[in-house]
């Protein structure tokens, strides 16, 4: 039995992975403080994949798009991908290569890919499926914090708390031992769905704030001015701890409740109980505001991160024992994988690449000249959208992420993937991303191989091996350092051992906002409580500095230690509904799958219990538009189409219908989703896009 972390989502909830009659494997829960000995159904079944018959055990190839991909042997796709990349840098320079990474590689691997990337292929085309997840509340959270933590607080202190409001998260069906810490007596949730969180907190005498998709940004606004209006607001911590209140307050003046139910559709009673009962709470015992995707991935979301963080701010929540501002994020790995080098404008802990020091510094880990270093790339959208295109990269590697189903617009990536003359795909197994490839390279999965993961409250975590990969397979560890000594750098550089790499990700870290290098293989070993930063200590040989579990305590990570208000300004969706196009699509995550689902649609339990893609509508908007309880609709937007089962329910908005992003081919959500970016985080507009839908007849 051996004790380690889920491969899913980022409570990373401990398990003990052990194994089960028949050959195969099991999960089952261990104590951990996140999930105190529980799973979901994606955790209890996780082990079912090690052994699944969709494992690939050997390289593909084709040389012929048109061919069939056919097993070869790893010298064979190893040396053909590095002879392509060779050929096409040499003709097109190093930014004809790019590398599509992934919020669930492990530190390790996020940390070698980045630099993969930078020394062994001088390419600046780098970023990850991250971009997608929380990257409009980092970026809002630098801002504001000057620094961006998921939760600069352990999750148990949620626990305490008078008053939770959650804006566009449910975790009771995405982390639901999560709901074990959200037992405040007043739950809020803002979400245009009556998601099983809203109907819990609903339940248990909470709040249900259900705006127009899009409108987040005016819900937080008139909040603010509910809870100042009625002498909610912590002037004092303002005055002692913030700058930037008065033109912050100057945007929430007009929000009026009256004006903000007028844009989003939230009775004005209803924003001035949640405030007030935001405001009472945070005056008692204490109050939390924690943000996930639905208020995050729009084209403002950063913007409406801000405003969430505003309100925070006014209530004097951000660093106080017991209260604060958070974010969900959803990923595995998503907040170590956006700290070690996979984004396009960073290096290791959370270093700037245009940082001169923080180039040198890594420089001289990595034994190389600052100057050897390229600068910042472009976001992951914009680089699926330019590959195969002038100037854009003529080849990608993927790596633990499946695009042709996750990005927005995926029928247009899906060209621009098949527009590539060289896709290589690290998974194990044929995703949809990897079916498109010229090589598939089939790696380890997270029971069988070693590394470290940081989940969303910065704590980090030891990943252990239960078992061995099967013949064939090889890590992506493995994987990089092959490609890296076939383009010539020294195995020195490119190790393939978790253990060498994770101590010199902790020399690359150190001193950086994201201080790993008192994360010592030992203090892992012994279940330390290790949130980041975590310093090496001042002496050495001597003991090492406490981690940090609560941020900002002393003061914000600006040079000034004071937290900044961000004037946000309400703006409608890039899209609205109108002519041929007269309803709002939004999608989200369910119970039984996870992001693309290419592992979850493969685990019998979880396949049987939602099979196929769905879409939630209001009888009467069924009604209107002839569809019937679950027959087919056809949804189409301004970029594509899929199809999906009738799901009718009577607590949908009627202007607004809901699908799951977990399903391919022709139930591809994603095929409909905007991707108008956020000029702040790059950050697509998955939540809001106008669709027609139309009866259709089965596929
Ligand atoms: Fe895994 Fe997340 Fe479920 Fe926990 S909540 S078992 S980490 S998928």
């Amino acid at each position: 039995m051996t004790r380690t972390h889920c491969p899913y989502c980022a409570l990373q909830c401990a398990m003990h992975v052990e194994p089960a009659p028949g050959g195969r494997w099991a999960a089952r829960p261990a104590d951990f403080p996140v999930n105190r000995g529980g799973l979901c159904r994606k955790g209890w079944t996780a082990a079912e994949l090690l052994t699944h018959p969709d494992r690939l055990t050997a390289p593909l190839l084709r040389t012929d798009r048109t061919a069939e991909l056919r097993p070869v042997d790893w010298d064979t796709a190893l040396d053909h991908v590095a002879g392509r990349l060779r050929a096409l840098r040499a003709d097109h320079g190093p930014d004809a290569v790019g590398v599509f990474g992934s919020g669930g590689l492990t530190n390790e691997k996020s940390y070698l890919l980045g630099k993969f990337a930078r020394l062994a292929l001088g390419t600046s085309r780098i970023d990850y499926n991250g971009r997608f997840c929380m990257s409009s509340a980092a970026a809002a959270g630098n801002r504001a914090f000057g620094l961006d933590r998921g939760l600069p607080f352990p999750v148990t202190d949620l626990s305490g708390a008078e008053a939770v409001l959650l804006a566009g998260a449910n975790p009771a069906e995405t982390m639901p031992p999560l709901m074990g810490h959200l037992s405040a007596p007043r739950l809020i949730v803002v979400d245009p769905r009556r998601t099983a969180t809203a109907q819990a907190a609903l339940d248990a005498g909470g709040i249900h704030l259900a705006p127009r998709p899009g409108t987040d940004t005016a819900l937080a606004l008139g909040l603010l001015h509910a809870a100042r209006a009625q002498g909610l607001a912590d002037e004092d911590y303002i005055r002692a701890r913030t700058t930037g209140f008065e033109t912050a307050w100057e945007q929430a003046v007009p929000w009026w409740p009256e004006h903000a139910e007028q844009v989003t559709g939230v009775g004005a009673h209803l924003v001035r109980d949640a405030a007030r009962a935001l405001g009472e709470a945070a005056r008692g015992q204490g109050a939390y505001v924690l943000t996930g995707r639905g208020a995050e991935q729009h084209a403002k979301g950063t913007d409406t991160a801000s405003a969430w963080i505003n309100l925070a701010l006014a209530l004097g929540l951000p660093g106080r024992r017991g209260s604060g501002y958070g974010c969900l994020t959803g990923q595995g790995n998503g907040q170590g994988g956006r700290e070690h080098g996979q984004k396009a404008d960073q290096l290791p802990g959370y270093r700037k690449i245009t940082d001169p020091a923080a180039r040198e510094h890594v420089a001289a880990v990595w034994g190389v000249d600052p100057a050897d270093i390229p600068g910042p790339g472009i976001s992951a959208y914009e680089l699926l959208e330019v590959l195969g295109a002038p100037g854009g990269p003529r080849a990608l590697l993927v790596f633990g992420s499946n695009p042709a189903v996750s990005v927005p617009a995926a029928a247009r990536v899906r060209d621009r993937l098949a527009a590539t003359d060289l896709l290589v795909v690290a998974d194990f197994v044929l995703s949809e991303t990897a079916a498109l490839a010229d090589v598939v390279l089939p790696v380890a999965q997270w029971a069988e191989e070693e590394g470290t993961m940081t989940n969303l409250e910065g704590r980090v975590l030891r990943r252990r091996k239960a078992l061995d990969p099967p013949p064939g397979v090889r890590t992506d560890l493995e994987v990089i350092a092959g490609l890296a000594a076939r383009l010539g750098r020294p195995a020195r550089e490119f190790p393939a051992d978790a253990g060498t790499v994770l101590a010199e990700l902790r020399a690359a870290t150190a001193g950086a906002p994201a201080d790993y290098s008192g994360i010592t293989p030992e203090r892992l070993e012994a279940g330390e409580a290790l949130h980041w930063p975590a310093p090496a200590g001042r002496t050495p040989g001597g003991p090492p500095a406490p981690a940090t579990p609560r941020l900002f305590l002393e003061g914000f990570a600006h040079p000034d230690g004071r937290a900044r208000f961000t004037p946000v300004a309400h703006r409608p969706p890039a899209e609205q509904p109108g002519e041929g196009f007269p309803l709002v699509l939004t999608t989200g995550r369910t119970m039984g799958h996870y992001q693309s689902g290419a592992q979850t649609r493969r685990i019998g339990e979880l396949a049987e219990a939602e099979p196929g893609a769905w879409v939630e509508v209001h009888p009467d908007t069924a009604a209107e538009h002839g569809l019937s309880a679950r027959g087919w609709a056809r949804l189409t937007s301004r970029r594509g189409t899929m199809l999906a089962r009738v799901r009718l329910r009577r607590t949908a908005r009627r202007d607004t219908v809901f699908a799951p992003f977990h399903y391919g081919g022709a139930q591809t959500a994603n095929d409909l989703t905007n991707p108008a970016l956020d000029p702040v985080s790059r950050m697509p507009e998955f939540k809001v896009a106008a669709v027609r839908i139309e009866p259709a007849p089965p596929p």
